[in-house]
């Protein structure tokens, strides 16, 4: 496959590994990896960024990993990111290949990571060496913790300051596009409180469900009212899950816990949904009689890292959106170029979420994606990474790397 040059990219022919760069995908794939756990892989991430001679390497208190290819003088900061954890892999026998096999099979490597992200981990890591002493800033390659669950990881490497770029590339899946933005996502809960009681005296209790039609009622007067960003599409926001406390089916529930799942455009924090749930049942449940109540809370996990850091996390993932004429996109589009074509990479936004929320959505660093894979293998059975798609993802990376250093410095 022949790439078009273009004038950003005609001085910069750097040629990554790509046979150590499949390798090291297999050994990542081979080792399992599910968010709080990613301790044996970032070992294994550890030991290459020591062979390929990266500076700085280091692990962060979240279980980050870190190295660096030393620019050669005054340039900006690219840091290159992808994730050390993987979805779990689910039943073994559902699988075409092993899930922790790594087959390399019909032109692909298959199995839990191949895509997301372990491939293109690989793949950012190899590249990222090959431009040592080619550029003039530094480019930093760090790989975080529990991306899948929110990511505690990225959240916490540019909270710290242990990093400070002025660009970052996501290796996402964007089949080859570049990727500037997407919706964020936060989960909910409402709570509906009332009286416990006997279900044989039901005169004495307040049933907490009484309120569960009003609650559902509310959240879709709020639903009705999301906005919609003509790249991103539409605020969505629908009720996904009830509890009940006590769960006995002899006993009237004190307690209703309505689930919410939002995905959010860029820019929406926690008080502005908090605040438009609370609204909307303040209107639909005005009425209530005496002895039932109500909250609205983000939902929480607590997590811990593998290096013990431990956090109870709001469950809100930031959306972002870098302007599709952003110089920098610009720049790394037309270094990009296509595979099939001449011309610009193609531009959009993922239809996931990413680490991206926090570089750019909260902290404001321009971030974009660039990565091979398609998105609809992405956590399934049949995950995998096209081969050819891979190698010319990694020959087209030194040229992206450049081209965001440039245009950001
Ligand atoms: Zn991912």
């Amino acid at each position: 496959m022949s790439v078009p040059d273009s004038d950003a990219t005609a001085d910069f022919h750097v040629v990554p590994d790509f046979a150590g760069a499949l390798a090291f995908a297999q050994d990542l794939i081979r080792i399992p990896s599910l968010p709080g756990a990613e301790g044996g892989v970032a070992d294994r991430v550890l030991r290459e960024f020591e062979a390929l001679g990266l500076s700085d390497v280091r692990r962060d208190a979240a279980g980050n990993v870190i190295g660096v290819v030393k620019g050669s003088g005054r340039g900006a900061t690219v840091l290159l990111n992808a994730h050390l954890d993987v979805v779990a892999e689910g039943d073994h026998e559902e699988w075409e290949y092993p899930p922790f096999g790594a087959v390399v099979a019909d032109g692909c490597l298959h199995g839990r990571g191949a895509m997301d992200i372990k491939g293109p981990l690989a793949l950012m890591t190899y590249a990222a060496a090959a431009t040592a002493g080619r550029l003039p800033g530094d480019v930093v390659v760090a790989h975080t913790v529990f991306e899948e669950r929110g990511g505690l990881g990225m959240k916490h490497l540019l909270e710290s300051g242990e990093v400070r770029p002025d660009v970052v590339i996501i290796g996402e899946s964007t089949h080859g596009d570049i990727c500037i933005g997407h919706r964020g996502r936060a989960e909910l809960e409402v709570v509906l409180t009332g009286l416990a009681g006997h279900a044989s005296a039901p005169e004495r209790a307040r049933n907490a469900l009484d309120l569960l039609p009003a609650a559902l009622e509310a959240v879709a007067d709020v639903a009705a009212a999301q906005p919609s960003d003509p790249l991103l599409g539409p605020s969505t926001l629908v009720a996904t899950d009830v509890r009940v406390a006590p769960t006995s089916r002899n006993v009237i529930p004190d307690t209703v816990v309505l689930g919410l799942d939002w995905r959010i455009l860029p820019g929406t924090t926690e008080a502005d949904l908090v605040g438009a749930v609370r609204r909307a049942l303040d209107r639909r449940l005005a009425e209530r009689p005496e002895g039932f109540d109500y909250e609205v809370r983000m939902a929480t996990e607590a997590q811990v890292t593998y290096t013990g850091l431990a956090r109870d996390r709001g469950l809100l993932t930031p959306g972002f959106l870098v302007e599709a004429d952003h110089a920098i996109v610009t720049a790394v589009a037309a270094a990009a170029g296509r595979r099939d074509a001449e011309g610009p990479a193609a531009v959009r936004p993922w239809t996931f979420a990413t680490d991206g929320g926090w570089s750019c959505g909260v902290h404001g660093i321009p971030s974009f994606g660039f990565a091979p894979g398609e998105e609809r293998w992405a956590h399934t059975n049949r995950e995998r990474l096209d081969l050819d798609e891979a190698r010319w993802v990694l020959g087209r990376y030194p040229a992206v790397i450049r081209a965001a250093m440039l245009a950001a410095g």
